[in-house]
């Protein structure tokens, strides 16, 4: 399951915007779908041929919520980092044809970052780091993320699951 999240501006509460991130039911179905895009070119060179030339490769799916470094705008993408299967893990023998965010962290290694690019300005987009406690309560963010309507800063909260 998904979680949804909230972003309120602390300086003016009707800056808010939520998003539904994560995974959903219909995950295994979107990662096949994202993996075509990607061969088909649709997020640019470097994330095709990585697949190309590591057909074990598995690429980070689930929603996460990136932001511009200059316009500041919020957009929800997919993550898209790339991964290599662990020495002692095999990916031919998984039953299951789609990877998780939970197999990524126990079964792969990140070797490369996606880069984002806003939709609005075409300049790079950071992804959003939530942190999480051992609840999995969200407890902020890794960077603060900027209202897009004024100076303030956006705080980040836990509206409920989705799938
Ligand atoms: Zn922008
Ligand atoms: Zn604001």
């Amino acid at each position: 399951m998904g979680i949804m999240i909230s972003l309120k501006c602390t300086k003016n509460e009707k800056h808010n915007e939520t998003f539904l991130i994560g995974r959903g039911k219909g995950f295994p179905k979107i990662y096949q779908q994202v993996i075509n895009s990607i061969i088909k070119g649709k997020y640019g060179e470097e994330i095709k041929q990585f697949l190309k030339e590591n057909p074990k490769g598995a690429i980070n799916c689930e929603y996460k919520i990136a932001q511009c470094k200059k316009c500041n705008h919020l957009e929800r993408v997919y993550e898209l980092s790339m991964y290599i299967p662990r020495k002692n893990y095999n990916p031919d023998k998984a039953i299951k044809r789609y990877i998780n965010g939970y197999d990524l962290k126990t079964k792969y290694k990140k070797i490369k970052e996606y880069q984002h690019i806003c939709p609005k300005c075409k300049c790079e987009m950071d992804i959003v780091k939530i942190k999480y406690d051992e609840y999995e309560d969200i407890v902020g963010t890794k960077k603060k993320v900027k209202c897009l309507q004024c100076d303030g800063f956006m705080k980040i909260s836990y509206r409920g699951r989705w799938d």
